[in-house]
């Protein structure tokens, strides 16, 4: 892949997904994608990663949230713009979506690079 490439990437999110408070690190063609043929799934966000270690903040790991996504259909766009309504946030080093982890039909984690 070329730099021109990624930056087309970025823009496009950019462009598409203007309130999103984390980035997105995926490729277009994956947004219309099903994640899921339920009607709801729920999403969790851990904080496992080495920003949120109590050695180095002080204060006690965040307990994992949980987003309820309901929509008929179920794709990684439509997803993502329901996490960014319910102001989901990735505050740490670890920003960048880049994909989903199937627990189950209904259960999915968010997980995150850097
Ligand atoms: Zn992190």
């Amino acid at each position: 892949m070329t730099q021109d490439t990624n930056d087309e990437e970025v823009d496009f999110f950019n462009n598409r997904f203007p309130d999103a408070k984390f980035s997105i690190c995926l490729r277009q063609d994956e947004l219309k994608e099903k994640i899921s043929d339920e009607k709801q799934v729920a999403i969790r966000q851990t904080f496992t990663c080495y920003c949120h270690d109590t050695k180095y903040t002080g204060i006690d790991r965040p307990q994992p949230k949980f987003f309820v996504i309901k929509n008929d259909n179920m794709t990684v766009e439509n997803v993502l713009d329901e996490l960014i309504r319910q102001n989901m946030t990735a505050d740490c080093n670890h920003q960048f979506l880049e994909g989903f982890y199937k627990h189950t039909d209904a259960q999915y984690e968010l997980f995150f690079g850097s």
